[in-house]
């Protein structure tokens, strides 16, 4: 059998999982080969060197090796740690979305540059905001563009009209905004005029300037239901069969990651059990 030469590339770690006692696997996306699960050996040892550069939303270098059936790190540099988010529950809470967002809409083998800009230029921004849930909005609204599903914003998505601000419907499934006439007979959900204001916003605007904008509770929730809806749209069932846009909307960390413990131990036992 042909030896595979190693490969090196940058990398987003977007989460790891436990693989036998001393061992984790890595799910990294690299801009270049999009979703790549490789195993870092030995890093639940106390003096492991490479555990620190292995930390989930992390930015480094890697050097992957093939193995017999997944890819091996043999050397893994950081390049950006972005403490602030690991500091922070809410921040954390955003981007472990944002990465699990990216995590089901790639492939591995994929070339995945603007997608991987676009992560990493979110992970900064969110490093550095006083409002975490802004940059996911806005982070959603550009990942939407990307995934082909862009929302109508500017004119009804039933009838080509104009819109004005009020009296609209948003729907999902036909892609953006409906008129109030439109919506009058039956289509749509509610948009009222501040989320539909604030969406035409973040189009226009950079992450920095969106996590400057005052959003209240209600405004909130009805956001979060019409870009909940738009991407199991966007994703085309992927996420809806998963049930994971339930679970972005509630954003429980706790829930969230006791749920996830347990899928990790299950699929760690199914793993250990194919080795
Ligand atoms: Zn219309």
């Amino acid at each position: 059998m042909p030896r595979i030469r190693p490969i090196r590339t940058e990398a987003i770690v977007l989460r790891q999982r436990p693989l036998g006692d001393a061992d984790r696997i890595c799910v990294l996306f690299s801009p270049t080969r999009g979703r790549v699960e490789a195993v870092a050996k030995g890093v639940r040892k106390p003096l492991s060197k490479m555990s620190g550069h292995v930390e989930p939303l992390s930015r480094g270098q890697f050097g992957l090796a093939q193995g017999r059936s997944l890819f091996v790190v043999t050397d893994a540099q950081t390049l950006d740690s972005w403490p602030s988010l690991h500091d922070d529950v809410q921040r954390m809470t955003e981007a472990l979305a944002m990465a699990e967002l990216v995590e089901r809409s790639t492939d591995a083998d994929i070339s995945s540059g603007p997608l991987y800009q676009l992560l990493r230029h979110s992970l900064d921004a969110l490093a550095d905001t006083p409002s975490p849930p802004a940059i996911r909005w806005w982070f959603t609204l550009r990942f939407f563009d990307q995934q082909g599903y862009r929302p109508e914003l500017e004119a009804c998505v039933r009838c080509r009209a104009d819109v004005g601000p009020g009296g609209n419907g948003y729907s999902a499934v036909d892609g953006g905004v409906v008129c109030p006439s439109c919506h009058g007979a039956g289509h749509g959900q509610r948009l009222s005029s501040p989320v539909f204001r604030l969406l035409r916003y973040m189009r226009r605007s950079s992450a920095e300037s969106t996590a400057q904008v005052r959003v209240d509770a209600q405004a909130s929730a009805e956001l979060e239901q019409h870009l909940r809806l738009s991407l199991e749209q966007a994703l085309d069932g992927r996420l809806r069969s998963s049930g994971f846009a339930e679970e972005l909307a509630r954003a429980e960390s706790i829930g969230r990651n006791a749920s996830r413990a347990a899928a990790e131990r299950e699929r760690e036992e199914q793993e250990r059990a194919a080795v």
